[in-house]
């Protein structure tokens, strides 16, 4: 059954096999999504994961939802009002701690779902120190399915720098919270700084550290996103936050027989 960690007694967490039973811990963050989207975009969208998971996989699936962790590692968006971060080894050592508690009372298997690629890098070094110093088996998924042909059809024509803020993940926020969504201040991104240097990632291969002061408005201030939000729709969302459960599906369903 998948539940959620917080929901439990401790006598029902003692009823609980701790050698089966995945816990996955949504790393989410609290950083500015552009004008239109909610700081907490990214943790609305952990949050709603657990419901379309609960959606695709077995009933009996034996998996407990840790709270979301509500400010990740984002530094690269600092500068826009409202965005928080912990610092690399504040993230490292907090997500730490938790795993630690984890193993002192069993579990054996952590599935962190990264809301925010910025996370990304500290819970890989992560994975693996947990791996060697308690024997844990720490396993890392996406929450977002980006590049899943079901999820770039509701992109609009056209809008070929979607990402961070975007088109994509304002949609999933409509899908969950629309209240939190202006859609009516929704300007566009594109990386100005980089567009005559192909070699630079997203499309290139050579990375620089990105900020999203980078990301730039047709006027070429800094708007902190990439692509154009205005087409975004609930029923975008809708899809995109399903197609990303489902992916997630296989992998769990492995982790649940390592
Ligand atoms: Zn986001």
């Amino acid at each position: 059954m998948i539940q959620n960690y917080r929901d439990l007694t401790r006598l029902e967490m003692e009823q609980i096999d701790k050698e089966k039973t995945i816990v996955m811990i949504p790393a989410g963050a609290l950083e500015q999504h552009g004008n239109q989207a909610p700081l907490g975009t990214d943790d609305f969208i952990a949050e709603a994961m657990l419901d379309y998971l609960k959606k695709e996989l077995p009933e009996d699936f034996p998996m407990l939802y840790f709270p979301v962790i509500p400010v990740g590692l984002s530094t690269e968006h600092k500068n826009f009002c409202g965005s928080i971060t912990l610092k690399p080894d504040t993230y490292y050592r907090m997500l730490y701690d938790i795993c630690e508690s984890l193993h002192h009372h069993g579990f054996k298997k952590i599935a962190f779902l990264v809301c925010h690629g910025g996370n990304a890098p500290i819970i890989q070094v992560l994975s693996r120190e947990l791996r060697s110093e308690f024997g844990l088996s720490a396993f890392i998924l996406s929450s977002g399915a980006f590049g899943h042909p079901d999820v770039k059809a509701t992109v609009t024509e056209g809008n070929i720098w979607d990402f961070h803020g975007g088109e994509m993940e304002t949609s999933m926020v409509l899908a969950v919270h629309p209240e939190c969504v202006k859609l009516e201040t929704a300007v566009a991104g594109r990386p100005d700084a980089f567009a005559d240097n192909k070699a630079l990632l997203p499309y290139g291969s050579v990375s620089i550290g990105w900020v999203s002061e980078d990301w730039k408005d047709p006027q070429g201030n800094p708007i902190g996103i990439g692509g154009d939000p205005s087409g975004a729709t609930a029923e975008k969302g809708d899809i995109i936050l399903k197609t990303s459960a489902r992916q997630l599906v296989p992998g769990l369903l492995e982790i649940l027989n390592w």
